[in-house]
């Protein structure tokens, strides 16, 4: 297969300024996501084709996903060298489950490291394992949403068990990979005191020494429909503070 035949439905491509002013990134949002998480901002991005989707604010349809080949997206990453756009240096592919799209995914990251950028990858880790395998070695950064530790209640929560999750969460931690665990604590669902000590304890069994705890977000899709849990509402400073504490606690360095 080539760059041109090999494609994938892509929601959005943005670009942004690294903070050192050294270069910029291109953000690639993917469609389609496996899991159905109850609280999920998105729920458009589970579909991984182009769809008619209602938006009530501006009251019409829009198509929600366009098809993008691996060398159309490559040539907006690499950008134009002749323009006067700071140098091209990173890209980030993110969903939905960006992985879904696996064969669009390797091609794009093998030709990206090719060309000796720096590529980095938000996932789920709900991914077939041979094929989570076959794209590690070509992500210079892995950015890895635990969602629960417990297997029954991470199915009720997400509408698959966690095993496959944990599993390529390991091997990721003996790869090559920088590897990023983000923790998002939604209310009533994963913030209680013990689960700070089943996180804990999940994070200790597989050696995962270090997680970042990033807000929850609380916006609404363009459909309007949103899942979140009752009263659901982003962590205050005092008590993200108060989490961070409790995981040092359980020598789990969070931010
Ligand atoms: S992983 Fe993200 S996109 Fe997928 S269902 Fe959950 S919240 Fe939605």
């Amino acid at each position: 297969m080539t760059t041109e035949v090999v494609s994938a439905c892509i929601r959005d491509i943005q670009k942004h300024r690294f903070q050192d002013g050294s270069g910029t990134q291109t953000v690639v949002h993917l469609k389609g996501c496996p899991m159905y998480c109850t609280w999920c901002p998105n729920p458009e991005l589970r579909n991984p084709g182009v769809r008619l989707v209602w938006d009530p604010v501006r009251a019409r349809h829009f198509e929600d996903g366009r098809i993008y080949s691996v060398q159309e997206v490559l040539e907006l990453c690499l950008g134009n060298p002749d323009s006067s756009e700071k140098i091209a240096k990173g890209v980030m592919l993110t969903g939905g489950e960006a992985m879904m799209q696996h064969s669009f995914v390797y091609e794009l990251l093998s030709r990206l490291k090719e060309r000796g950028m720096h590529t980095a990858v938000e996932t789920t880790g709900y991914v077939i394992e041979s094929q989570f395998t076959k794209l590690l070695p070509l992500i210079d950064h892995l950015i890895f949403y635990v969602k629960h530790y417990e297997r029954e209640t991470h199915r009720k929560i997400t509408g698959v068990y966690n095993d496959l999750i944990i599993e390529n969460l390991r091997n990721a931690l003996s790869s090559p990979s920088e590897v990023e665990v983000r923790l998002t604590l939604i209310p009533g669902l994963n913030d209680r005191p013990e689960d700070v000590e089943g996180f804990s304890s999940l994070f200790q069994h597989i050696g995962v020494k270090q997680a970042q705890l990033p807000p929850f977000i609380t916006q609404a899709a363009p459909s309007g429909r949103h899942n979140a849990p009752d009263n659901a509402s982003p962590l205050s400073e005092v008590e993200l503070t108060a989490y961070q504490d409790a995981f040092q606690s359980h020598h789990l360095d969070c931010s």
